[in-house]
């Protein structure tokens, strides 16, 4: 059921590729997996390498069991004190949103002797109950962080409004995609644009359609979240 509904997610990023003139190539399925058991995973395992997590002591147990060669995604707001459970076992951290928090992955990684990729998370649409940097600020923001020696910025990250119909985060994509071009023109030094995560299960064709190479999905795969158990 689970892998049935990923080739499906698959299908759809393959069409919306097409559609838009795009290498589905281009495009890294994230399977987000939280709250849901490592069983399901196991069900992947053959056919799906990226996965994402938003809670850290969740990543680093799921890390635990599963074959190392699985690539785990940091999607979540994190918190400072928490980055030790997942700075030797993240490849990516999607969502860096302060200059404290960046100093502190810095501070992580350098006691691991690593450099981590990271991305700024963008509040696109300004949503005040978002975390993420505001647009207009995200190019000083990126510069704060070129000094750094155990972070490297990769790209960026939003989460789009919940919207009924996906076609509304349209221009939120857009913006965001033409904000990473935007910083990708100004050469700051050690910030490459080369990731753009946006898109979830209500709407990733659309922001495959606008350039997202990461999606991140999870209902669409794993099925609804059951937060109460
Ligand atoms: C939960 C989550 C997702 C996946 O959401 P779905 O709507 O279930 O696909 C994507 N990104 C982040 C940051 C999340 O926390």
């Amino acid at each position: 059921m689970v892998k049935e509904n990923l080739f499906e997610v698959q299908k759809r990023i393959e069409a919306a590729c097409l559609n838009s003139g795009r290498d589905p190539k281009e495009v890294t399925l994230i399977a987000v997996s939280k709250t849901k058991p490592v069983s399901m995973i196991e069900e992947l395992l053959d056919v799906q390498t990226d996965f994402g997590e938003n809670k850290p002591q969740e990543l680093r147990d799921k890390y635990e069991v599963l074959p190392k060669t699985l690539r785990w995604h940091m999607i979540g707001h994190l918190q400072r004190n928490k980055i030790k459970y997942i700075i030797d076992k993240a490849c990516l951290i999607h969502s860096v949103d302060s200059l404290r928090l960046a100093e502190a992955i810095d501070e992580e990684a350098g006691k691991h002797g690593i450099v981590m990729p990271v991305l700024i998370e963008v509040n696109v649409a300004k949503e005040p109950s978002k975390f993420g940097i505001m647009p207009e600020e995200a190019v000083a923001f990126a510069a704060s962080l070129s000094h750094f020696q155990h972070i490297r910025v990769n790209g960026l990250m939003t989460i789009a409004p919940f919207v009924e119909n996906p076609e509304e985060n349209r221009k939120h994509f857009r913006n965001l995609k033409k904000l990473y071009v935007d910083i990708k023109e100004k050469n700051i030094d050690n910030v490459t644009m080369c990731n753009l995560s946006m898109g979830m299960t209500g709407d990733y064709e659309v922001a495959v359609e606008e350039g997202a190479t990461m999606v991140r999905v999870g209902t669409g795969i794993f099925g609804e979240r059951n937060y109460a158990v």
